[in-house]
């Protein structure tokens, strides 16, 4: 496959001549040398993109060919989910069937949003006088998105899809971890047809290529997922040339199991919370909050479940939980499960790192009981395979605790009884809460965070605002 910078719909080796190892994270192996982009290469792909967005062919470009495009480029891509899929499994380490979960995603957001592109209207507006007033809603211009490695085409394409139904032009930086499959993506959006500039893939570092996009002055907005840290810095820079920006950041989500609730499918939809894509998810359940009158039984039948959830090759249909993505996150990872133990957290499954073939970065399904709110696996977000399981007496005190945190990305709710499910759906400061359900997504259903967990909207119809400008006309009479 491609390794170099896609830029201006043409593959170019980076200025610096430099390249850096992308690495399967369940054989230790070397995948690929991708070319690594820095500050030339950022300015050469923002030219790029913004000579196309000025182009008379880009504006001119109707809606309805915008959106053929798009439609275009899904089709290709789903003729070729399962390579595609098995690239995502090669770099992230998840499993092949998560892979193709998420890749199935991909197709929809690039439909979802190829939908979107010719119904992009304003209004006309009833003001006072004799005037015509109506808007027009405008692309904001060049796109820099920066994402992260536990999604990694997915979330691009959260960003991707919409930006140019809307009409933007963009310049995406994977994340280091796992370029292989933005850069896939750049022969498919070449065969779809998408002009010179319109859309441009530089694979590099976050302080270098990150950072220069981020710093550009011709770049108009800046769509970012990733930590909460990182999203504070671009926040800072992005002010000197007043770029927009949406921050998707980081999470330490409550899953609450209240009494009533069916215990089985709680449980179930617990362990979905946590293990789901070795717990790298920004949504992930990590507090599993439970009324004390069932956390026996629910502590019981979690510990039974983590048991079975071995990890294994990621590439075995089988398997359900693969390897993490760099040996340096598993580290992070073990770091916090020694912070658990020696802060006093009881141990009830897993703990340890294991390596099902001989070699690869894995952690087991770690649970941990008797978690108290003040220690540090209740309020950090880990970003791996490690729940903390908390429990409390009443209503007030599971919300009360449930907000108990910096973060604000989503929230679980188990319970039979309606009443409670919509009250507690109303307390909970999060962007996204499931009732008797977790980690569910779809493209037309908006995802983000409140409170750290960041601002601004990917999917839905929220996604595509925030790649537009409102123009307001007045047209004297
Ligand atoms: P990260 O913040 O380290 O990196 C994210 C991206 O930013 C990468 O492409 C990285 O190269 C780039 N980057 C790093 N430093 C930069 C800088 N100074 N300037 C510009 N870009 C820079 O995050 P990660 O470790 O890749 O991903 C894990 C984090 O992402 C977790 O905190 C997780 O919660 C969060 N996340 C959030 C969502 C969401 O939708 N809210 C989704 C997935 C992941």
């Amino acid at each position: 496959m491609k390794t170099d910078l896609f830029i201006n719909n043409e593959w170019r080796p980076a200025t610096s001549g430099k390249r850096f190892p992308v690495v399967n994270p369940a054989t230790e192996e070397v995948l690929a040398e991708v070319a690594a982009g820095d500050a030339a290469d950022v300015d050469t792909a923002v030219r790029a993109a913004k000579a196309c967005f000025e182009s008379q062919a880009w504006r001119e470009m109707s809606g309805r060919k915008r959106g053929t495009l798009l439609f275009k480029a899904a089709d290709l891509l789903e003729a070729r989910l399962d390579e595609v899929a098995r690239l995502e499994t090669a770099q992230n380490g998840k499993t092949l069937f998560e892979s193709k979960i998420e890749i199935g995603m991909v197709v929809n957001t690039l439909r979802y949003y190829a939908g979107w592109a010719d119904k992009i209207t304003g209004d006309t507006l009833p003001v006072e006088g004799p005037f015509f007033t109506y808007t027009l809603r405008e692309p904001i211009g060049v796109v820099g998105a920066i994402v992260p490695w536990n999604f990694p085409l997915n979330i691009a394409s959260w960003k991707f899809a919409p930006a140019l139904a809307a009409g933007c032009t963009m310049v995406l930086k994977p994340a280091s971890e796992t370029p292989l499959t933005a850069l896939l993506f750049a022969e498919i959006a070449l065969e779809a047809g998408l002009p010179a500039g319109a859309f441009n893939v530089i694979a590099g570092g976050g302080s270098t290529a990150g950072a220069a996009l981020v710093r550009h002055p011709d770049v108009d907005k800046i769509s970012f997922t990733g930590s909460t840290e990182i999203g504070r810095q671009i926040m800072k820079t992005a002010a000197d040339t007043n770029k927009r920006v949406t921050l998707e950041l980081g999470g330490k989500s409550p899953n609450i199991i209240f009494a009533d609730a069916d215990l089985k499918a709680a449980v179930r939809g617990a362990q979905t919370g946590i293990f789901y894509g070795k717990g790298e998810v920004c949504a992930a359940g990590s507090r599993l909050l439970v009324e004390k009158s069932v956390h026996a039984q629910v502590i019981e039948q979690l510990a039974e479940g983590a048991k079975k959830l071995t990890p294994g090759d990621p590439l075995d249909k089988n398997t359900r939980m693969g390897a993490l993505v760099s040996k340096k996150q598993q580290e992070t990872v073990l770091s916090y499960i020694q912070k658990g133990v020696d802060e006093g957290a009881r141990l009830v499954a897993g703990g340890k790192a294991a390596k099902p073939n001989g070699r690869g970065y894995y952690v087991e399904a770690t649970v941990f009981d008797a978690v108290q709110p003040e220690m540090t696996i209740a309020r950090e977000e880990i970003f791996g395979p490690v729940l903390a399981v908390l429990t409390f007496d009443d209503f007030e005190q599971g919300v009360q605790l449930a907000n108990q945190t910096i973060y604000g990305l989503a929230a679980g709710i188990w319970t039979k009884d309606i009443q409670k499910a919509h009250r507690t759906a109303k307390a909970i400061r999060a962007g996204t809460v499931w009732i008797n359900s977790y980690n569910s997504y779809d493209s037309g259903a908006p995802f983000g965070g409140f409170k750290a967990s960041g601002f601004g909207r990917d999917l839905g119809r929220e996604a595509i605002e925030g790649y537009l400008e409102t123009k307001t006309v007045w047209v004297a009479l």
